[in-house]
């Protein structure tokens, strides 16, 4: 071989090398990403770890606030506001009644007709259409006219309904799914919006008299008989179907829960009087607080870029509007370690709320071999094309760790309030004093459940019941019962409407 022989091989060499240790160091490289990676799935699960010790004091404190916030008006970050509801409809209740339901993604329009005499619901309509974007920051008049038109539009079609409501004016329960500040059964006023509704000049009006005046100006003869929230609808639907119905929990793009307490626990509003001697009290859970609460980083910018920081804690690691962009920004700190896999520059996971909890439980829930579905919400909804399997399954992880945290969070939750009233077997708590070592006889206790988080989605729902069971242990928790009440929000408004309304004499107190 010649010098330049020599030379060519050497530089070919030399060459081969430089290419093969690039090679290397590319794949050196891409496996300390990828550990890095790991690393975020790893502290991701610790700090939302939920094991059953944890989970008993969010129960515990969940218990004292509730106590805390009957005794005294700001005494906790729970509301514990009354709701003037102090019969709950039993089946007695008759005639044709009206509901509009507002507090989220949808709105609805119904209409309920009662037989009387303990029959199940004879009939009803319901309509449901998204809430338009605009309408959720625009003014009063634009979204109570809005409401309005629709219920119009609604009785106008009345004429394919069989049954044609009783003459006179028709009755109407409001279902309105925001911290309101009750003065009776039928008015209250709105404390603040949550769940991405900001209108200010709501805040501070009574919101049944701005519906009334909105429906006056469409014409239509139609009285509010009853305002409620969507958790109360869900209770007197529960309580329709079934009289040990204690207390309701909606899990849909909020999270928020009521229950039957006792007038004089309510310390607050001293010689309360009421006919049944109990009265429903809306928590407000979803902005309950406790140091108990896993929370992460992601957590608490979620909470810094919100409309609404400080406020609905407990809502925004459980609910429907936060799940998905919990994950959201999970994936986001994963691409920033590893963006040969995941996360181009072209990537939208830096897009707040582009990823929405329905899309994040269809990845969830992916059963085929190689995550196909997985694959088709990466590259449609965040475009990031391409994205191997592997990383794909980390992604199902992200899904599922969030997920296990929110349901079993809404576990602790649940049990919290049954610890209040004694339900958890345990003796629950009086006086603030907790007396677990004087077990009583457990009874029969339904909890009515609605919400599209709990009902649409199996895994959610299967680590809420099992996290039940493990609290509660085998033998309480089957006496207790989780009831869906599909679409309680709204027929149990027309119910509530029903039962107080002047046309229904057999007036049914609670218990
Ligand atoms: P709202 O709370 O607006 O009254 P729903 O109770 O129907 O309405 O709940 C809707 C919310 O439930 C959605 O915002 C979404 O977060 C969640 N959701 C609905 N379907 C699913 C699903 N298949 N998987 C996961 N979450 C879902
Ligand atoms: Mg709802």
């Amino acid at each position: 071989m010649g010098r330049l022989g020599v030379g060519v091989a050497v530089g070919c060499a030399t060459a081969a090398c430089i290419v093969a240790a690039a090679m290397v160091g590319k794949r050196v490289r891409r496996r300390r990403k990828w550990r890095k990676m790991l690393k975020v799935l790893e502290e991701l699960e610790e700090s939302c770890a939920t094991p059953v010790g944890r989970l008993k004091q969010v129960v515990d404190a969940m218990a004292v606030e509730m106590h805390a916030g009957l005794a005294s008006e700001g005494g906790s970050k729970l509301k514990m506001l009354l709701t003037y509801v102090d019969k709950l409809p039993n089946g007695s209740e008759k005639g044709t009644y009206y509901a509009l339901d507002l507090g989220g993604t949808n709105f609805r329009v119904l209409r309920v007709h009662l037989g009387g005499q303990r029959s199940a619901i004879l009939g009803q309509d319901i309509e449901r259409q998204p809430i338009p974007q605009h309408l959720m920051t625009s003014t009063s008049k634009d979204l109570f006219d809005f409401i309005a038109s629709s219920l119009k539009d609604f009785i106008e079609k009345e004429g394919n309904f069989s049954e044609q409501p009783s003459p006179g004016r028709r009755e109407l329960g409001f279902t309105f799914s925001f911290p309101v500040k009750q003065s009776s059964v039928s008015s209250g006023i709105l404390m603040k919006w949550t769940k991405g509704f900001a209108i200010e000049d709501t805040i501070g009006r009574d919101v049944s008299e701005c519906l009334q005046l909105a429906m006056s100006r469409k014409g239509l003869d139609v009285r509010v008989a009853a305002l409620i929230n969507d958790t109360v609808g869900t209770l007197a639907l529960g309580h329709y179907n079934d009289e040990d119905t204690v207390a309701a929990v909606i899990i849909g793009t909020g999270t928020n829960a009521c229950y039957l307490e006792r007038a004089d626990a309510i310390i607050k509003c001293q010689g309360l009087l009421t006919t049944s001697g109990g009265m429903v009290v809306n928590m407000e859970w979803g902005n309950f607080w406790s140091s108990h609460l896993p929370r992460t980083s992601y957590d608490i910018a979620l909470d810094v870029a919100s409309p609404n920081p400080n406020d609905q804690g407990f809502e925004k690691m459980i609910s429907g509007m936060y799940l998905g962009d919990i994950v959201r920004r999970v994936l986001l700190r994963m691409s920033e370690e590893e963006s040969d896999d995941f996360g181009p520059s072209s990537s939208k996971l830096a897009i707040p709320f582009i990823l929405r909890t329905p899309l994040m439980a269809a990845m969830h829930e992916d059963d085929s071999l190689d995550l196909s579905e997985v694959a088709k919400i990466l590259g449609e909804v965040l475009e990031l094309p391409d994205v191997p399997v592997k990383v794909r399954k980390l992604v199902v992880k992200v899904c599922d760790v969030i997920t296990r945290r929110a349901a079993r969070l809404a576990a602790a939750g649940i049990i919290g309030i049954l610890k209040k009233i004694g339900r958890d077997g345990s003796g629950g708590i009086a006086s603030g004093k907790f007396r677990s070592d004087r077990p009583t006889r457990m009874r029969r206790t339904v909890v009515a459940i609605e919400g599209g988080l709990y009902t649409s989605y199996t895994l959610f729902r299967e680590y809420l019941d099992e996290a039940m069971m493990e609290i509660l242990g085998e033998e309480v928790s089957s006496h207790v019962i989780l009831r869906v009440m599909e679409d309680g929000s709204g027929t149990g408004a027309a119910l509530v409407a029903a039962a107080n309304s002047p046309s229904e004499a057999d007036r049914v107190p609670l218990q």
